[in-house]
């Protein structure tokens, strides 16, 4: 049996965000090797509803280096308008992808970091960890999930509103994915949608979309590092960005927003004050969690789960990096256009690093 295969950087996950790690190291000159689970190119968005369009239009969701082109016809680009951009963008860039390959386990070996996957081992002075969260589903723990007879079904695993086609279907979540996925089953006729949310849903301006909350969360971050007050973050906007598809339904009524209900039966939703609604499937779009379980062997993270992180830099792991989970790995950095910025400011320390 061959042994490992020793490179200056192993990039695990080549979604958006290792590809934008790619392009910086490419520039650098570094070598190294992106690992990814997934049988082809395009991270989660290959995943993605069918109907589901991005909050920001082409431009405003490039990375580095090249503009996503304008789809035609469509101001908010469709998920598969991305899978293509990405899939062009790995191959210009000729970013050294390996797919089908699962990471199991990071693990430090005084000084190089070895890198465990199902189709065999890495040696690499460093890490940076892209792996994204649709491979982790977030569903909250509800009394009586486990008597209700229906179908359950997180976002991550909704196609389409043609798999209910019929049926009497409880939408739960006051985010963009709640709101697009109930905007999905009230256009479809045939379909008896409720939608719970657990605040009534908080819509941002007709007039504001993604570039706006990005350009809010840059505004937050320079306001923090220069040590003035809190100029608020996005949230303080509101919850869903008013897609057209969202806009309509809501403007014609479709989406009517009810309280979150207390439990679950066999039958479906119960509610504090007793009332009873009949469901035939219940969509969690709960969000997601950082998917983190191949770093366990470091013993990195914190009671919160998270990793304590300097920028995108371990703070007990110098050559791990993680990129494009949220914002405690940069401003807006699990975002299409957000995640230019950390993948070059981690690529800058890598490359130090390296000396
Ligand atoms: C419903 C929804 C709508 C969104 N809309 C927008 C939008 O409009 N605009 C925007 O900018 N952002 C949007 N986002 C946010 C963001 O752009 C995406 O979440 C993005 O997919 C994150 O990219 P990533 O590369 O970090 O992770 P992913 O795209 O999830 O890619 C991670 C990659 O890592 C691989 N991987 C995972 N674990 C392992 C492992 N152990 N070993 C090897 N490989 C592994 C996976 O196979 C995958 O290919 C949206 C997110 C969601 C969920």
């Amino acid at each position: 049996m061959s042994g490992p295969r020793t490179t200056d950087v192993v990039v695990i996950g080549g979604g958006q965000s290792g590809l934008a790690a790619g392009y910086h190291l490419r520039r650098a000159g570094v070598d190294f090797a992106v690992l990814d689970a997934d049988a082809q190119p395009g991270g989660a968005w290959r995943h993605m509803w069918e109907s589901l369009r991005l909050f920001s239009p082409a431009p405003y969701s490039s990375l580095p280096g090249r503009l996503m082109p304008v789809q035609r016809g469509e101001e908010y680009p469709e998920a598969a308008h991305v899978v293509r951009y990405l899939t062009e963008y790995e191959q210009r860039y000729g970013l050294p992808v390996e797919r089908s390959v699962r990471v199991r386990g990071v693990h430090g070996e005084g000084g190089f970091l070895r890198v465990e996957s199902d189709s065999g081992t890495w040696r690499a002075r460093a890490v940076v960890s892209a792996t994204g969260s649709w491979r982790r589903p977030f569903v909250p723990a509800v009394p009586g999930q486990a008597d209700f007879r229906g179908r359950q079904v997180h976002t991550a695993g909704y196609r389409s509103p043609k798999d209910f086609a019929g049926q009497r279907v409880t939408v739960v979540g006051g985010g963009n994915s709640g709101a697009q996925i109930a905007a999905d089953l009230a256009a479809h006729d045939g379909i008896d949608l409720t939608w719970a949310t657990r605040r009534p849903p908080r819509y941002l301006p007709d007039d504001i979309d993604g570039r706006a909350l990005f350009d809010t969360a840059t505004a937050r971050r320079r306001a923090l590092d220069a040590g003035r007050e809190d100029t608020g973050g996005v949230a303080s906007l509101g919850d869903i960005v008013a897609v057209p598809s969202v806009r309509a339904a809501r403007d014609s009524g479709l989406l009517a927003p009810r309280p979150m209900f207390a439990r679950l039966d066999s039958n479906g939703p119960v509610w504090p004050d007793g009332s009873r609604q009949e469901a035939d499937a219940v969509i969690w779009c709960t969000g997601f969690r950082p998917a983190l379980a191949h770093l366990a062997p470091l013993g990195l993270r914190s009671a919160r789960g998270h990793v304590p992180t300097a920028g995108t830099r371990a703070v007990r792991e110098p050559g791990l990096h993680l990129l494009g989970y949220g914002d405690w790995t940069g401003p807006a950095s699990a975002t299409l256009v957000g995640v230019g910025r950390p993948a070059r400011d981690a690529v800058r320390e890598i490359t130090a690093l390296l000396g």
